[in-house]
């Protein structure tokens, strides 16, 4: 078996042969609020394994370049190593969740423009919000990187949400992480995943949540709502 070199909540990773490709591998675990709530849930890795892989594909086909390098198996991916940015950049298309409760923007408010938001990536300190000079100042990035998040993140949310529209499910908002290959003098690369764990998404004729709140709201039915999810996607791609 290969040296594990990292466990994250959603995720392990391991070492390969190659010292620039790492496997990803999707765990069962969910967790909510900073990890202060969690349960496991049989096979979620396996779908956001295969959600994710779909989602970078149809990025990649559009330009967004990923960590990516292949789907393994049903749970693992082969991907580049890369240097995670430690900031987490949200997409929101509509308020809910922390901006709703923050600002007092009333719930499901489509926002007039698209919104990109960072939080810094500290689970001691909660992953709180920053603004372009916090990253600075932190040395989170340097001020090229903050502009190239925020243009990667919004080119995202452009190929992503009439891509959700076509399978009748409205993106509400997302994060999404990027790490620095180092074989490629530093670039930015869309990392991490692309998944219900990390998305919101509404039914566009019920409303029905089909996401990670299903769990954090206590409202059944993760699993489904997340096959539900990959089975749209698997219809069109
Ligand atoms: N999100 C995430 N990981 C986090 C925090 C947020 O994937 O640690 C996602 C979340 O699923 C949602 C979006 O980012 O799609 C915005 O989340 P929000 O800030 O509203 O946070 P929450 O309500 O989860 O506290």
């Amino acid at each position: 078996m290969n040296e594990l070199i990292y466990e994250g909540k959603g995720k392990k990773l391991f070492a390969t042969e190659n010292a620039s490709e790492l496997v990803a591998e999707f765990k069962d675990d969910l967790t909510a609020f900073n990890a202060q709530k969690k349960s496991q849930e049989a096979g979620k890795g396996a779908l956001n394994a295969a959600i994710s892989a779909k989602l970078f594909g149809l990025l990649a086909e559009n330009g967004v370049e990923t960590h990516l390098i292949k789907p393994l198996d049903e749970t693992r991916h082969l991907v580049k190593k890369v240097e995670i940015v430690p900031i987490e950049v949200v997409v929101r298309n509509v308020a809910t969740g922390s901006l709703t409760k923050r600002l007092g923007i009333a719930e499901g408010t489509k926002l007039d423009f698209t919104l990109v938001e960072f939080y810094y990536k500290n689970d001691d300190l909660g992953d709180p919000i920053l603004n372009d000079d916090h990253a600075l100042l932190m040395k989170l990035c340097n001020a090229k990187e903050i502009e190239i998040l925020k243009q990667k993140a919004r080119k995202i949310n452009e190929i992503l949400l009439p891509f959700f529209a076509k399978v009748g499910l409205n993106l509400i908002d997302f994060k999404v992480e990027f790490g620095r290959d180092h074989n490629a003098g530093g670039k930015l690369l869309l990392a991490d995943e692309i998944s219900p764990d990390s998305c919101r998404f509404w039914d566009a004729k019920s409303g029905e949540k089909l996401d990670k709140d299903r769990f954090r709201q206590d409202l059944g039915g993760v699993k489904v709502a997340y096959e539900e999810v990959l089975r749209r996607i698997q219809g069109v791609l």
